[in-house]
């Protein structure tokens, strides 16, 4: 066995190949990945130069190899800490996509894609339930004490939400002041204690203004002839606007689907 003489001259380009590897895999695992990939390499490296000039007998030049060596490995390095950048700023960015900055709960866009994916599961099984929460008489909490003082009642509100899941559940602000919690392992009876938890918790807690608010819930759950998930939240409105129009301050279980 002879090492060929035209493979020795792709040599540099097997070299550059072996980067390769190491720089994907810096980009979907980290530096841990750009290490492995990196030692991976180099063993194919050091066995395709090495073993070939060792079965033929000539004398390897250890400082060239260690210097390509040496250029190869901050190279890899290199690679990898600027892949660990761009997945930095990736995280970061999908975390700004599904957050909302006023309370830091999940935005309307990650509750909707967690109300698809839950739902589908949840129609093979025993279903699952919402609670739609709309703050009492919001418009005249904000006319009273400012939209400041109305920003500080929604991250008030937020807290006493993040207080109760469990978790897995998921609890977001579905818009305005509006907040939406899927629990993916309640019926009614279930989502009724926690929704009439999170009420008397809101009534308990004394605003910075000194005032209290009150918080009205529609409860929903998937039954076998609901198409999908907007079904689902559209069932939990409807209750929510019975709960409004008894006069608020309560937790409307809705009608059976
Ligand atoms: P109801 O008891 O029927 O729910 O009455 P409401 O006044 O709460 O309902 P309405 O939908 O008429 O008003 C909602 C108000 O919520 C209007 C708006 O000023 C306020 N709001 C929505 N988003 C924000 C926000 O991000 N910050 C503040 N401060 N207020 C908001
Ligand atoms: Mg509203
Ligand atoms: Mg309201």
């Amino acid at each position: 066995f002879l090492w060929p003489d035209s493979l020795r001259e792709l040599a540099a380009l097997v070299w550059l190949l072996a980067l390769v590897p190491s720089f994907l895999l810096a980009y979907y695992r980290g530096w841990e990945g750009a290490a492995g990939g990196l030692l991976v390499a180099m063993i194919v490296l050091i066995a395709i130069e090495v073993v070939p000039a060792l079965l033929v007998g000539t004398e390897v030049d250890w400082r060239i190899a260690g210097g390509v060596a040496v250029v190869f490995i901050g190279g890899s390095l290199g690679a990898g800490w600027i892949a660990e950048m761009l997945r930095r700023e990736k995280t970061d960015a999908l975390e700004l996509a599904h957050r909302d900055p006023l309370t830091g709960l999940a935005n309307r866009r990650m509750l909707e894609i967690f109300l698809q994916q839950h739902f589908e599961l949840a129609q093979r099984h025993r279903g699952m339930t919402v609670a739609l929460f709309d703050l009492d008489k919001f418009k005249n909490y904000n006319d009273t004490h400012g939209h400041a003082a109305g920003d500080d009642a929604l991250r008030a509100f937020a807290d006493v939400l993040r207080q109760r899941p469990r978790r897995s559940d998921i609890a977001g602000r579905f818009g305005g002041e509006e907040f939406l919690t899927l629990l993916p392992h309640e019926d009614i009876e279930g989502a009724r204690v926690y929704a009439e938890r999170v009420r008397e918790a809101l009534v308990q807690y004394s605003m910075p203004t000194g005032d209290r608010i009150t918080v009205s819930v529609g409860l929903a759950s998937s039954g076998p002839t609901m198409a999908s998930a907007v079904d689902l939240v559209r069932a939990a409105d409807a209750a929510l606007y019975m709960a409004k129009a008894a006069g608020g301050n309560r937790v409307e279980p809705g009608a059976a689907h």
